[in-house]
């Protein structure tokens, strides 16, 4: 079946889906993006995801140049159009296109661009055996908690990764604490039993998935601490695991040369890889 996507208004065949050569976002990486997961044809965390589009543009002072209603219309359309049931949804807004020079242009026209593709949720094979990260320095800027398509950093990281036979990289700050993965968010069962993953703040994103896995454990029952732990602590972990749209969560056996634990994914994490897997089938 042939691909759609969505650019500045027209419904485009997608090897002719295109931006203008002076589009800020190719220039400048002067916007904002967004992924959202379709589970059985069904936006998961919606809401959620445009809430924090409508921070990231806030922060960048890009304008929001339509309500959230009309901009579900066409992620619901491109999603049609692709024929979408299990995927994504990517969206992306930037300052728009103007003659190239760095400060804003006087009456920027917000542009935006939006496409679907399917996509399966994590295999079973990772889900049961677990993935392995390596940690590296975290070369970004000290606002991480916009989504912003300035991903250069991130995408470094994750081709360090891949080169040395890893699926993530988790960035280490100056002071030896991790911040989150490439594009997820880092995660450890400690040594007492409780679940750990960073506060929120400039130093890491807000993930969408960490908000529903926090709810998740919290209704179970379990311990959670939002604090930074450093890289020695994460390798001493009982467990570790890393969450985002695409990931979902995912089970971490390796860092760099130290195995977690038994190195198996550990109870609390794949009780939560269920509980999220049915919340994702339930969301709406
Ligand atoms: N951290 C970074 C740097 C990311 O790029 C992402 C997702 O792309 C996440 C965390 C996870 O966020 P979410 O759960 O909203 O996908």
């Amino acid at each position: 079946m042939s691909r759609v996507a969505y650019v500045n208004g027209r419904y485009l065949p997608h090897r002719l889906a295109a931006v203008h050569v002076e589009d800020r976002g190719y220039q400048f990486a002067d916007g904002v993006y967004e992924v959202i997961a379709v589970r059985r044809g069904v936006l998961v965390d919606a809401e959620a995801h445009l809430e924090r589009l409508e921070y990231s543009l806030g922060e960048l002072r890009i304008a929001m140049d339509r309500s959230r209603r009309a901009l579900v219309v066409v992620i619901h359309e491109t999603v049609r159009r692709n024929r979408v049931r299990e995927g994504i949804v990517y969206i992306q807004m930037t300052r728009g296109t103007a003659r190239r020079d760095h400060g804003f242009p006087a009456a920027p026209q917000t542009a935006l661009v939006v496409m679907a593709r399917s996509q399966s949720p994590p295999s079973r094979q990772i889900v049961e055996d677990g993935i392995k990260v390596i940690t590296t320095p975290d070369m970004r800027w000290e606002r991480c908690d916009i989504k912003s398509v300035s991903l250069l950093p991130n995408v470094l990281v994750k081709q360090l990764a891949r080169d040395a036979g890893a699926q993530e990289g988790w960035m280490v700050r100056a002071d030896g604490t991790v911040s989150e993965g490439s594009s997820t968010n880092a995660w450890i069962v400690d040594s007492e039993g409780k679940l750990v993953t960073r506060n929120l703040g400039n130093a890491i994103l807000s993930g969408i998935t960490r908000r529903a896995i926090l709810d998740l454990a919290s209704s179970e029952g379990v311990e959670i601490v939002e604090r930074p732990f450093t890289v020695a602590e994460a390798k001493a972990a009982r467990e570790a695991f890393m969450t985002s749209t695409t990931a979902y969560l995912s089970p971490v056996v390796q860092i760099d040369d130290s195995i977690i634990a038994n190195g198996k994914p550990g109870h609390l994490t794949s009780l939560l890889v269920e509980l999220y897997d049915s919340y994702t089938l339930s969301a709406g």
